[in-house]
This record gives C-alpha cells, sequence and structure tokens, in this order.
C-alpha cells in the first residue's frame, strides 16, 4: 500500500496560426521540462506529448491506470485546461479518432470478457456507468434527462441514475446520448466551448472463487472532461457567460485551493473538500484511495502565455499530490455464504407468512 504522486501530464496542442502568432514555451522531452520563454520560467512534469502526438500515444500512457481498474483498484484521469487547449480531443475525441475515453472502455471490455471466457476460478464482471455534469455550481445527470440532483459528500453517485453495460458500444452509445445534453455555449476562444465540467464514472463489479471462499472486486473509474481554466477577462463575454464564468471558476478555484492545502497544511487543516461540487466528487482522487493520472492541455500561442503560465502552475502543484490507491476485494467465506442464502431464504418463508 505505497503511496503514490499524482502523474502529471502535459499535452501541448498544434499552435493556432491564424495570426502567426509564436509559441511561449521551449520543451525539453528527455527530462520533460516545459520552460516559459517570457521568464525562463521551468516546469517540471511527468511526461510531454509534443503537437504531433497520436491518440495512441497518450492512450498508451495511461493504460496502467485502467489495468489497474480492471483489477480492483480506484483511478481517476482528468483533463485540465483553458478553452480550446485539447480537453475534450484528449479525453473523448472524434469518431474517426478516438481519445482516452472510448479507448479506456474497449480496453476494459476486451480484458473482462477475455478473462470470463478463460478463468476457471467462476470469474463474473459487471459494469455500469454514470454521467454527471456540473454546471453554475449545481450537479446534473446526464443519463437522466440532464435533471438537477444534490450529491451527498458521503456516497456521491448515490442520486444518480446508474445504468449497466454489457459492451463498449452499449457504453459508448449511452455516453455519446449524455454527453449531448452537455451545457455547450460560444465564446469567443472557441466557437463550441464546453462550460461545464463533465464526469464519467464507470463502476466495475467483478468476482471469482479461491479455495471456497467468494473474492469481490468493486473499483472506480472516473474521466473528466473539465470546463475551461482562462482568465474570464480575455474572451470578451456577455453577462451570463460571466454568471458560467464565476461559477465555473469557483469549482476550478476551489481544485486549485484543495491541491495547495494538500500538499501545503497548516497544522489540522481539514481539506475544504465541501466548498465546491468539483471537489466533492474528486474527493477520493486528490489525496485519497485511488491512482491518478492529470493531463494539463496546452495551447501554447504566445496570446495565450497567461492562461500557459497558470496551467503550467497548477500542473507543478497537483503534482506533489500524494494518493494511497487500495485494492478494493471484500471476501466471504463459504460458512457466511452459506448463512447468507440461509438468512435469504427464511426471509422468504416469513414473506409467505
Ligand atoms: P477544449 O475541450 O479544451 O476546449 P478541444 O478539444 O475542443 O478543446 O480542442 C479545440 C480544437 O483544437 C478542436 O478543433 C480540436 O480538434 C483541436 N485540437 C486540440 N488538440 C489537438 C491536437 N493535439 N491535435 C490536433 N488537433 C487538436
Ligand atoms: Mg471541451
Amino acid at each position: 500500500m505505497a503511496q503514490e504522486n499524482v502523474n502529471v501530464v502535459a499535452r501541448i496542442r498544434p499552435l493556432s496560426n491564424e495570426t502567426n502568432d509564436e509559441t511561449c514555451i521551449k520543451i525539453d522531452p528527455v527530462s520533460s521540462v516545459i520552460t516559459l520563454t517570457t521568464n525562463e520560467k521551468q516546469f517540471h512534469m511527468d511526461k510531454i506529448f509534443e503537437q504531433n502526438a497520436p491518440q495512441e500515444e497518450i492512450f498508451e500512457y495511461i493504460q496502467p491506470i485502467i489495468a489497474a481498474v480492471i483489477n480492483g483498484i480506484h483511478g481517476t484521469i482528468f483533463a485540465y485546461g483553458q478553452t480550446g487547449s485539447g480537453k475534450t480531443h484528449t479525453m473523448i475525441g472524434s469518431d474517426e479518432n478516438h481519445g482516452i475515453i472510448p479507448r479506456s472502455i474497449e480496453m476494459i471490455f476486451i480484458a473482462l470478457n477475455e478473462q470470463s471466457k478463460n478463468r476457471k476460478d467462476n470469474f463474473k464482471f459487471k459494469i455500469s456507468c454514470t454521467v454527471l455534469q456540473i454546471y453554475c455550481e449545481k450537479t446534473y445527470d446526464l443519463l437522466n434527462g440532464n435533471e438537477k440532483i444534490e450529491i451527498h459528500s458521503r456516497d456521491i453517485l448515490k442520486n444518480a441514475k446508474e445504468v449497466e453495460v454489457k459492451s463498449s458500444n452499449e457504453c459508448m452509445k449511452i455516453l455519446k446520448c449524455g454527453l449531448e445534453k452537455r451545457k455547450v455555449s460560444g465564446t469567443l476562444m472557441n466557437e463550441t466551448s464546453s462550460r461545464s465540467h463533465a464526469i464519467l464514472t464507470l463502476t466495475l463489479k467483478t468476482e471469482y472463487f479461491k479455495e471456497n471462499k467468494k473474492h469481490e472486486r468493486i473499483s472506480r473509474l472516473n474521466m473528466v472532461d473539465l470546463a475551461g481554466s482562462e482568465n474570464r477577462n480575455h474572451t470578451n463575454n456577455n453577462k451570463t457567460q460571466n454568471f458560467e464564468g464565476a461559477n465555473i471558476n469557483k469549482s476550478l478555484s476551489t481544485l486549485g485551493q484543495v491541491i495547495r492545502e494538500i500538499i501545503n497544511p497548516f497544522p489540522n487543516q481539514v481539506i475544504s473538500y465541501r466548498s465546491s461540487k468539483l471537489t466533492m466528487i474528486l474527493r477520493d482522487s486528490l489525496g485519497g484511495n485511488s491512482k491518478t493520472t492529470v493531463i494539463v492541455n496546452i495551447h501554447s500561442n504566445s496570446k495565450y502565455a497567461t492562461e500557459t503560465k497558470s496551467t503550467l502552475n497548477f500542473a507543478v502543484n497537483v503534482k506533489n499530490v500524494k494518493n494511497t490507491a487500495i485494492l478494493q476485494e471484500f471476501i466471504t467465506s463459504k460458512e457466511t455464504l452459506t448463512l447468507k442464502a440461509e438468512v435469504q431464504r427464511l426471509g422468504g418463508e416469513i414473506d409467505k407468512l
């Protein structure tokens, strides 16, 4: 049960060339250091993917988290960055060029189907998903008509509609259907920019028998496409968008604050997870029981130097957060299983009376 730092990956998107603007960063891929050309400040990442890095390469890098989730450990992957920096491209991608989420879903189904075919220990699995969005500090259930729901700090998904999925195709269909309902509104930065945080959670339940004992594992994989982290003043937004921006920034600023509290706590510090919906949901993922990778997406045109600096500062902070991922396995002996079955049977007898 070792402590492990959050893994931080930078992905640099291609420069937008409409203004012949230049980049504001230098990259050393060997030492994984990004240097801001404005002040020569250096930022150490765990890994950097440059502008031509294909989706496969990013997926290959995060695969160990998916493998861990398949084996009963909680995992989280989230994308952080300004609007237009490539978060949705990285997490979801397009039909022709899948991002992390569809690739992960496919990998999970392939692995678990293969295990149930080949293992001789009565291996079974069940996968379900929830899709939520946080918009203006309210949580909505994208699998239930975008209805507003309350989330509870103890059992985050208690009120969310959880849908069992039997194949990766079915899971992707449900996810896409949910994401269509996601709140979008154009800004100058990106016509179809997402103004909400979207959170897909897959719950994997597996079971097998060993020496007359039932082993059950329940792990969760959170995959999060955050709203843009940009400074609102840049985008010339109208009033509604400013209101959205303030609330989006509340969730993101709480995220930054929580991370600072974790890495640099006061004596008896109570971490402010409960100050925003996003941090309530990501509680286990930051300073808790999870393997976590953060992808910071960077749009390195020099006109975005301020946003890039703020994204890189976020990256080096979150890199210092430590998690302890614990195998989520519950073992029941044969005797207990027999007793449970007997209790159930007697319950049925009583109902008949
Ligand atoms: P965000 O979700 O952060 O607002 P998007 O993922 O929508 O940003 O990306 C904005 C635009 O840039 C999209 O048209 C996307 O296809 C393109 N883009 C982003 N990252 C890359 C990349 N690494 N390679 C090619 N195109 C990219
Ligand atoms: Mg997006």
